[in-house]
């Protein structure tokens, strides 16, 4: 098969011919249709992530939606030319963490595109397939949607819905308006939430206004924590962190009222060394809650899959009802 193969950190792609996958009797081997690119890429493209990068050449790409292939003698749940999205973090199915509805941090846990070969090919592989695999809705969601959904869309749903516990009402700051920061605005605002999104591009301000925040504060121009306790009038209920790097984390945690939620999403670059300082002092005496968040766990996948699949039928008959509407406003009368 082809594949786009990383043979040196920092240096091109090569395109080549490789080993198709060899399908194990509880895995499932995809051909993709789909593979996104995300800043996870470029860390591990950097050769920054070497402490569980497969070694060289590896494939990269982790982002992935496809048609089952073929399907191992012991697979239950999936059968040749079924739609999938295959999740970035994947568990064995049966220990203690899997079992309770937490695959995504899985004592046994592997990811393809990193730990080993990934969507950059026409083929991958995926291992215990029964307890990994996705189906996408019939026909509803496409397959390009869909590649964003098992990286950026999941990790941006646990991290609001199941680790920020977002409600209806609630003041949301997020930090970031990359692929992970616009996926949060989009859920937060479906929940009722109001977003105000910050970043230094305006440019990315307004495409995360386009998709529903309600507030936009550039960090370049002034002090996103004392403006959003302004604007909320004492503090978000809720921050994210989808960047990773000393400032923007603790800009969201400076932005939070008392007992306000922090969400910690992005991971730090190299050079931090997975370190940060963080105000111990204000998350005691405000009893902010420091969440850390990682992918999705498979059991999430169901409610997050229906959320888009209404939603999209639903803007879809909304907006040929305008459509209908206009044109019969708009018709010449004939009387
Ligand atoms: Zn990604
Ligand atoms: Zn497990």
């Amino acid at each position: 098969m082809k594949a786009a193969v990383l043979e040196s950190f920092k240096e091109p792609l090569t395109i080549k011919d490789v080993k198709e996958p060899e399908l194990t009797p509880d895995g499932v081997i995809v051909k993709l249709k789909a593979c996104g690119v995300c800043r996870s890429d470029w860390h591990g493209w950097m050769g920054e992530w070497t402490g569980f990068l497969a070694p060289l050449p590896h494939i990269l790409g982790h982002e992935m939606s496809g048609e089952v292939e073929e399907v191992g003698k012991n697979i239950r749940n999936f059968k040749k030319g079924d739609r999938v999205i295959i999740p970035f973090t994947l568990g064995d199915g049966t220990c203690p963490y899997c079992r309770s509805g937490h695959s995504n941090v899985c004592d046994h846990q592997v990811m393809p595109g990193f730990t080993y070969d990934g969507g950059f090919a026409e083929y991958t592989h995926v291992p215990d397939a029964d307890s990994n695999l996705m189906h996408l809705p019939a026909g509803r969601v496409e397959f390009v949607e869909a590649s964003a959904m098992g990286c950026r869309f999941m990790t941006a749903f646990h991290g609001m819905v199941g680790q920020g516990k977002v409600a209806p009402g609630d003041w949301v700051a997020v930090f970031g308006a990359g692929g992970v920061g616009l996926s949060a605005t989009q859920i937060c605002t479906a929940i009722g939430a109001n977003v105000i999104a910050v970043d230094i591009s305006d440019e990315k301000l307004e495409f995360a206004k386009k998709v529903g925040a309600v507030e936009a504060i550039n960090s370049k121009n002034e002090d996103p924590s004392e403006a959003i306790k302004e604007m909320t009038k004492g503090g978000a209920q809720v921050g994210v962190d989808a960047l990773g790097i000393q400032e923007t984390m603790l800009n969201s945690v400076n932005s939070l009222n008392k007992r306000g939620r922090h969400v910690q999403i992005g991971m730090t670059p190299f050079g931090e060394k997975g370190r940060l300082k963080i105000p111990v002092n204000d998350i005691v005496s405000k009893e902010i809650q420091f969440n850390g968040s990682f992918g999705m766990p498979v059991s999430e996948f169901p409610g997050m899959l229906q959320m888009v699949e209404k939603r999209n039928a639903w803007s879809r008959a909304n907006s040929s009802q305008k459509r209908f509407r206009w044109r019969a406003l708009t018709k010449p009368s004939t009387t």
